[in-house]
C-alpha cells in the first residue's frame, strides 16, 4: 500500500544496495533548502528521496548521475 504523503521519514530507509542505515541526507544549496537525496555512507550509493514525478526528483537527477562527489556545488538557476 503506497502512502502518498510526502512527509517522508527516514525510519524505514535503508541503502537499496547494501541495506546500510548509515546514510546521509544531501542538501544542495541553491537547489532545495532541505535534503534532496540520500547518499550511503558505506557504499557511496545515491538514491532518490522523492517519488517519481515529484519536481524535486527531476532536480536531483543530475546529482545522482554524477560518478564522483563534487566538493563544490554551483548555484543552479531555478
Ligand atoms: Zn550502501
Amino acid at each position: 500500500m503506497m502512502d502518498t504523503d510526502l512527509e517522508l521519514t527516514v525510519d524505514d530507509t535503508r541503502c537499496p544496495s547494501c541495506f546500510s542505515t548509515h546514510f546521509l541526507g544531501v542538501e544542495i544549496f541553491g537547489v532545495y533548502d532541505g535534503v534532496l537525496y540520500w547518499e550511503c555512507g558505506d557504499c557511496g550509493l545515491r538514491w532518490h528521496r522523492f517519488p517519481s514525478g515529484h519536481y524535486l526528483r527531476s532536480r536531483a537527477d543530475r546529482y545522482l548521475a554524477e560518478p564522483e562527489p563534487m566538493p563544490v556545488r554551483e548555484h543552479v538557476p531555478l
